[in-house]
């Protein structure tokens, strides 16, 4: 047999599992019409990341389900894949070519692309390496990239037929427009931050009479697009003036004054500058009023033409300039400081100008319905249940979505224009000629849909839709959508809309959402608090098995995790103990073999041992509950119970028990059959959290067994435990927690009275129906307590203690030590006298130090007193000391 290595090491045996995984296509699940096939899309990182802890969470999570349901002998197909991450991947090309000086609009859109192409490919490998890395078991053949032929045929196709439908239409609206990336944004990929402005007073003289009226405003630079300004039409203050004009100063442009509900007559002036290209409310008050709109900026937030003098400013200083020339003429009344929210890019941080602009929107209700729905009558979970009224909430308050993305890395909107007819023609394949008129004249939207839009579709578009596929019918409706609750909104919420749209059926089963990840202390974890673990190192210093168990033990759904150096810590000193304690199992299969007959089974028949009634008892319970867990989607929880089990009732009581059995010479019957059996459960249960310890032990566990030809060629693929309800056994469990609080009562008692370890003292157990069970595991109690001589008695026979001693009152019995067994008396008190003696010298030095002038003239009062105070305890604990040892006389 092959020797075991003292230490485990994980980085010498993970990638040799991984790629004997891969090798034996156990990640390839086979499709059984007559099975119910288990499937999990993975969420497909953006290809520009790098790996975090989030993703570490997400592929353990994942894993963990993964290989729990292939265990239990279900087709379990995991897709992988990778998002193209529109704006994200752009700015990154972007930096590239400005380090070379150039922009993207020196080398065109093809040879753009050619580069965000070339770049993703080599990050897509880059992401999936690490994936490997954590032990992900998805299926490479079965790669997916939101741009390949397949998902971007699925995107033409939903664009069409929702643009067919009176779904999808091209509306000017106020959009978020970040000056930096140049595209509209969704509301969702807006940050908003409280930001301390300024509210400036503006007086725009009255065209009629003489006077002004004063509105206020955040953004003095946009009033060369006001078109009206408005009051409330209950205002006194202005109902005279309703129906007059304004001229705007500087561009000398008459305006009307208009009487709208939606003005709140207690913000600033209570008369509000109307700008509809610039501002969502003012749009709306422009559209009842059909007032025209006038966009006075540029694509990168320089002011334009409409501006005058100004035209060319950048928005910034154009609003000092138009403050100082307002000021200039007296038409500027006062400046307050204002605090408010303002938005900004959530990809670079830029502040959000709101504008107008002719956009792409999917008029989202309708799918809305269908989608709350869904979630009302049960075909969907979601996964903690309190994130369902979010999910509701939001759904019921939809707002029509933004879908255009001024950008050039994406899926393009399959939009042509006709210049000669006009019109529009939408196609899922390239059209040669308008679709109205015939003309070749036509060209194609130059935009490219938002990335979230083919992530919508990514549960259908990875199995294949629109082609009806082996997959798509086998593996579609998938069963778990595992991400953190973060992106319910941006991904999951539209996820189910469109996979309801275009399949008629739901996604996915259940949504599970996880939380997000902080350091020991809660805080968030940021790369300016200098907290943030990279999951590579991590790996590398405890090794994936340490990190998962990390990430995972105890967690529940939906709550955020603490992670340091701690938990990692217990990880890897969790993998070295189950290390160790295999070593001692496999090592003894060995010796036992030389010995005499070998291990003849691992089949346990009825156990006759109370101990290896009680451990049989025990794994039985903690197999049925870790069933119990897993189904309710508790997975920290049932690998914390597996942990606890594992260290404790296995390792340190019946392991060390079965030490002391395997020393004796067969008096009992071997332990080995029970070590095994429960090794062998325990890796089965635990390899889905920690894949590559348990692989590794489990093939040196195998290849010592006598029926290894009929064994799995791998963990991965044995079947996971299942309990036997027969093997409960109250009786065993009973005795045996007796008998464990026996042997750490006396232990603790020991440290407390500082016995030296090996030194055997004298200890007497009382019971009484327990009696018989636990007289039979008195030598245990004896090895494992240090206790010599050992009496176990019944509680009918106990009389009062004459001599001192101590006595425990536990839970079925009392245990007395007496006290002359434990301490030496002799030892005892020349371990006092020694310290009589320290403390005695030290007294000395003290009072030395108080008697001496020097010190007491020049030393600060605290400081004398502390020394004083010093004296006072050390003169205590002699008067202790001198008690103690007259008592030993
Ligand atoms: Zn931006
Ligand atoms: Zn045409």
């Amino acid at each position: 047999m092959s020797e075991i290595p003292k230490a485990y090491e994980p980085g010498k045996i993970e990638r040799k599992w991984y790629n004997f995984w891969l090798e034996q296509g156990y990640f390839t699940p086979k499709i059984d019409p007559a099975k119910k096939p288990f499937v999990i899309i993975m969420p497909p990182p953006n290809v520009t990341g790098e790996l975090h802890l989030g993703h570490a969470l997400t592929d353990t999570l994942e894993d963990v389900m993964v290989r729990w349901h292939r265990m239990k002998g279900e087709p379990t197909l995991w897709l992988p894949g990778t998002d193209h991450a529109g704006i994200a991947t752009q700015v990154v090309v972007e930096h590239q070519l400005a380090r070379q000086g150039l922009t993207k609009n020196d080398i065109g859109r093809a040879k753009f692309s050619q580069m965000a192409w070339e770049w993703a490919k080599e990050s897509r490998e880059n992401i999936n390496y690490q994936h490997q890395m954590l032990g992900a078991s998805c299926d490479w053949t079965r790669d997916c990239f939101t741009l390949d032929e397949g998902p971007s045929k699925a995107v033409r196709t939903v664009f069409v037929h929702l643009y067919d439908k009176g779904l999808i239409y091209q509306g000017e609206r106020i959009i978020n427009w970040c000056p930096r990336c140049q595209t509209a944004l969704s509301d969702l990929e807006v940050d908003h931050k409280d930001i301390m402005g300024h509210l400036y007073y503006m007086r725009y003289p009255l065209a009629e009479e003489e006077g002004f009226i004063t509105v206020a405003t955040t953004r003095p630079e946009t009033f060369f697009g006001d078109i009206a300004v408005a009051v409330n039409p209950e205002d006194n203050r202005y109902k005279a003036l309703v129906g007059k004009s304004v001229i705007l100063p500087v561009i000398n442009k008459k305006i009307p004054i208009i009487a709208d509900e939606a003005v709140d007559p207690s913000f600033g002036t209570g008369a509000l500058k109307i700008t509809p290209a610039h501002d969502p409310t003012d749009f709306e008050v422009a559209g009842r009023h059909n007032l025209p709109m006038v966009n006075i900026m540029n694509p990168d937030a320089t002011m334009n033409e409409k501006t005058g003098p100004y035209a060319g400013l950048e928005r910034f200083a154009c609003r000092d300039k138009v403050v100082a020339d307002l000021r200039d003429k007296g038409l500027l009344e006062k400046i307050e400081p204002y605090m408010h929210s303002v938005g900004h890019c959530n990809r670079c941080q830029t502040m959000i100008e709101p504008k107008v602009s002719l956009q792409w929107f999917v008029h989202t209700k309708p799918l809305a319905e269908a989608a709350i729905k869904a979630a009302k009558d049960g075909r969907i979970s979601i996964i903690p249940q309190r994130f369902t009224k979010v999910y509701f909430d939001w759904m019921e308050n939809i707002r029509d979505w933004c879908i255009s993305r001024q950008l050039w890395w994406g899926h393009r909107i399959p939009v042509w224009y006709c210049q000669s007819c006009g019109k529009l023609t939408v196609s899922v394949n390239e059209p040669l000629t308008c679709r109205h008129c015939g003309s070749n004249q036509i060209t194609q939207d130059t935009d490219v849909l938002d990335t979230w839009f083919s992530s919508a579709l990514w549960t259908h578009s990875t199995l294949g839709w629109p082609e009806d596929t082996e997959d798509l019918h086998y593996f579609y409706p998938t069963s778990v959508m595992e991400t953190g609750y973060d992106i319910l909104f941006f991904w999951v919420a539209r996820m189910i809309m469109l996979g309801l749209e275009d399949t008629g059926q739901i996604p996915f089963h259940t949504v599970y959402l996880h939380g997000l990840i902080r350091d020991e202390n809660s805080e968030k974890m940021s790369k300016l608090r200098g907290n943030v673990i990279n999951p590579i190192e991590a790996i590398n210093e405890y090794g994936i098995d340490a990190l998962r168990f990390a990430l995972t033990t105890g967690g529940c759904p939906g709550n955020d995790i603490s992670l340091g150096k701690g938990k990692l810590e217990a990880g890897r000193n969790f993998v070295n103990k189950l290390w160790n304690a295999s070593r001692f199992i496999l090592h003894t299969i060995d010796t036992e073999a030389l010995k005499g007959p070998a291990l003849e089974t691992t089949e346990v028949g009825k156990p006759q041992c109370i101990e290896d009634r009680w451990i049989h008892s025990q794994l039985n319970r903690l197999i049925n509950n870790v069933g119990k867990l897993m189904e309710s989607f508790q997975f920290g929880e049932a690998e914390q119970q597996i942990y606890e089990f594992t260290w404790s009732k296995f390792c340190d009581w019946y392991i060390e028990i079965a030490k002391i059995r395997l020393k004796s010479d067969g008096a009992t019957p071997s332990p080995l059959p029970y070590l095994v059996n429960t090794l062998g459960k325990v890796l089965c249960l635990l390899h889905p959290f920690m894949p590559f310890i348990t692989e590794e032990l489990w093939q040196r566990l195998k290849q010592r067994l006598p029926n290894k030809s009929q064994m799995p060629t791998s963990i991965m693929i044995a079947p996971y435990p299942i309990a036997d309800s027969e093997s409960t056994d109250p009786e065993a469990e009973r005795t045996m927690d007796a008998v464990i609080e026996i042997i750490r009562s006396i232990r603790n008692a020991r440290a407390q009275h500082k016995v030296k370890p090996n030194r055997w003292i004298e200890a007497r157990v009382y019971t009484d129906e327990l009696l018989s069970y636990i007289a039979l595991q008195a030598k245990f109690i004896q090895t494992l307590a240090r206790a010599h001589p050992l009496l176990i008695l019944n509680r009918i026979e106990r009389k009062a203690e004459k001599e001192k001693a101590l006595v425990l009152v536990l839970k079925e019995v009392e245990v007395v030590l007496p006290w002359a067994g434990m301490v030496d008396p002799l030892a005892e008190k020349e371990r006092l006298i020694k310290q009589r003696e320290v403390t005695q010298a030290r007294i000395a030095q003290l009072n030395a130090r108080l008697r001496n002038d020097a010190f007491i003239t020049k030393a600060p009062t605290h400081i004398i007193e502390k020394e004083k105070g010093k004296l006072h305890t050390l003169e205590d604990k002699l008067e202790r000391l001198e008690s103690e040892l007259s008592q030993l006389d």
